[in-house]
């Protein structure tokens, strides 16, 4: 579930390696989608790879290659390992198929990993190549005898070594590796539909964004605000994360919905307890008509069990009753500090916590229900004159914003924003 920190994970072999292999994760086990599932993962990756134009790509059966031609490997290893359905990246040297650059290029390779005195280790060699003039067993060997001789910090273990030197002959190129450096595994982007996400400004929503992507879901985003309650500086905020995600997926698109219409709707009801309710299932409706809009087949949230009223199980299951969409809540089982520890590592954390008012705390009663009764907040909902038309002027009047990395966009303007806002509320 935790992605890796490319950082802390940049192998000791990197900089000694001309090649990055690429490994697939659990999708090559899908039989028929496969060659799909590639593609896409292969698209991504040459995204990836496109600011470095030295870099080629050569793709195998299960695996893809990148040349790097002097293109810094740890960089590209650290944007590599982000690739949602990369499972593990081995930086490898690529040498010509002869016994003595192989048997020089091992020794090279155990000596920048530099292990410590007690490692057990093995050649693991692969004949690819039938005319390569040793077998794979001798050539297990051939490499391992002078690598112990070097290393007397080495000893063998055949069954489960610490280090295992894999060596694999191929007519043009014989490849060295020893590490495998965990990647962020999962689906590749969008291989498992597309699926709506409630977009707060908060720790939870961004983490479930990533979450989401990471199963191969194409996640478009719909934040809520309430002006004029709500800050341009709150909504910039959103935006943010939104290019934050962007760097998973490319790009991403952020719906913006006005919402200070459908919320004063709920003042006059006279009873507060119920509009943390009230208002969540305002948002799962306008979100489903976006998505049916759309073409999302899911909505998601980063509703996590028993963190506020509104996501205690019986709150969650008179919310979650305001959509026929499956709603999806990756974070349900989650602890708070699992979820913080993961948005740090994608990226996402510091600017959660700045501190802009959310459209939800500006309308929060003292004490919201934790237990709301279904009947009763059905028949609230039917008594408030023209609802079901607010909600859809809230999703008429969203603005669609495309978010990319490298983008620097700024709200919509405020006009295109508030253009359903009512005169009197200047
Ligand atoms: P987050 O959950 O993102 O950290 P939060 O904890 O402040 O933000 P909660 O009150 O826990 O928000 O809201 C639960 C979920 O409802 C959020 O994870 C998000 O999916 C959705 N949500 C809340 N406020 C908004 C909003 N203004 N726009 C879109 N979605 C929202
Ligand atoms: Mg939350």
């Amino acid at each position: 579930m935790k992605p890796t920190n490319p950082a802390q994970m940049a192998g000791r072999s990197t900089e000694y390696a001309d090649m990055l292999l690429l490994r697939f994760g659990e999708f090559t086990l899908k039989g028929k989608n496969r060659s799909r599932f590639e593609n896409t993962m292969l698209r991504h990756v040459k995204g990836m790879v496109k600011p470095y134009p030295k870099a080629r790509l050569i793709k195998e059966f299960g695996r893809i290659y990148v040349e790097l031609n002097g293109e810094p490997a740890g960089e590209l290893l650290e944007a590599l390992a982000k690739v949602f359905g990369i499972s593990s990246i081995s930086p490898v040297k690529a040498v010509k198929p002869e016994l003595e650059e192989i048997v020089e290029a091992s020794l090279r390779f155990i000596e920048k990993v530099d292990p410590e005195p007690g490692t057990t280790f093995k050649v693991n060699a692969r004949r690819v190549w039938k005319d390569f003039p040793y077998g794979s067993q001798e050539m297990n060997h051939l490499v391992s005898a002078p690598v112990l001789k070097t290393f007397q910090a080495l000893s063998v273990d055949v069954r489960k070594p610490m280090l295992e030197l894999r060596v694999e002959v191929r007519e043009h190129q014989a490849y060295i590796f020893c590490e495998s450096i965990p990647a962020v595994g999962g689906y590749p982007l969008g291989t498992n539909g597309k699926a709506m996400l409630l977009l707060s400004g908060g720790i939870d929503s961004p983490v479930a964004a990533w979450s989401s992507m990471r199963r191969g879901l194409e996640v478009e985003c719909v934040h809520f605000f309430s002006y004029p309650y709500t800050s341009r500086e709150a909504r910039q905020k959103v935006i943010d994360l939104a290019r934050v995600l962007s760097r998973y997926s490319g790009r991403i698109r952020l719906h913006l919905v006005p919402f200070t219409e459908v919320q004063t709707s709920f003042a006059g009801i006279g009873q507060d307890n119920l509009i943390v309710t009230l208002m969540r299932r305002a948002m799962l409706r306008i979100a489903t008509q976006l998505a049916e809009r759309e073409g999302a087949l899911a909505i998601v949230t980063g509703d996590s069990l028993g963190q506020v009223a509104s996501q205690t199980l019986p709150s969650m299951n008179v919310i979650g009753r305001a959509t026929d969409l499956p709603l999806l809540r990756p974070l349900v089982m989650m602890d708070k500090s699992e979820i913080v520890e993961i948005a740090q590592q994608i990226g996402t954390y510091d600017l959660s916590i700045l501190p802009y008012e959310d459209c939800c705390t500006l309308f929060l009663p003292k004490s919201p229900t934790t237990n709301p009764n279904l009947k009763i907040i059905e028949k609230v909902e039917s008594l408030l004159p023209g609802y079901g038309e607010r909600l859809a002027e809230a999703v008429a009047a969203a603005v669609t914003m495309e978010v990319t990395p490298h983008g620097n966009e700024r709200p919509a303007d405020e006009a295109d924003l508030i253009s359903s806002v009512k005169e009197d509320w200047f």
